[in-house]
């Protein structure tokens, strides 16, 4: 075989592109390519090096504030409004996997509000519902009754009750933004 040295044209055994070697032996038509194919030779140490990061105090920091920028949340909402996850959902609503996870949570559920007392009824929401003028105390839009969800002031997890005292109407978004935090919108709002 021909010696392969400096400034020969060879084409890049990972995307293909046609490059002059400057380097002998060079395989690769950049730094980046060689790395993509040794990340591609090596996943368990990438996914490693990811795990380590993820848990380390500078990579949660980044991570965090990542979760927390309008670009990741873009991402989201533009991933949950393509075909593909949609049929995916769909699938997975009907799978038994996934029938158990939904028959699970609504069990656990019962079972936290069981466990921290408290009930409320329909009435009582809507009232509460009126009382913030149909507005979403977190985003401070309005909605109409059946977009706005009961959300437990502290939650449920936490040992929040069940009762109408502990419930604020959110819309769907904020709720879950909100998830497990104990914030009371209440305050802000003049009742
Ligand atoms: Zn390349
Ligand atoms: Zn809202």
């Amino acid at each position: 075989m021909k010696h392969e040295g400096i400034h020969q044209q060879k084409y890049c055994l990972l995307c293909g592109a046609k490059f002059t070697m400057y380097r002998e032996y060079q395989k690769y038509c950049s730094r980046y390519c060689r790395h993509r194919n040794w990340t591609i030779n090596n996943k368990e140490k990438v996914n490693e090096y990811g795990r380590k990061y993820r848990t380390s105090e500078n990579g949660k920091r980044v991570l965090v504030k990542h979760y927390a920028s309008e670009k990741f949340k873009a991402r989201i909402i533009a991933y949950q409004n393509t075909k593909g996850y949609k049929e995916y959902k769909k699938q997975y609503a009907i799978s038994d996997w996934g029938r158990l996870k939904a028959r699970q949570y609504t069990h656990n559920r019962k079972a936290r509000i069981k466990a921290n007392g408290g009930t409320f009824s329909a009435e009582e929401f809507v009232s509460i519902v009126e009382a913030f003028d149909y507005t979403c105390p977190c985003c401070k839009e309005r909605f109409n009754l059946n977009e706005l969800t009961p959300d437990h002031i502290v939650p449920l997890s936490k040992g929040g009750v069940n009762s109408i005292d502990n419930i604020q109407p959110l819309c769907l978004p904020c709720n879950i933004r909100k998830g497990v935090k104990t914030t009371n919108y209440l305050n802000v709002i003049a009742l």
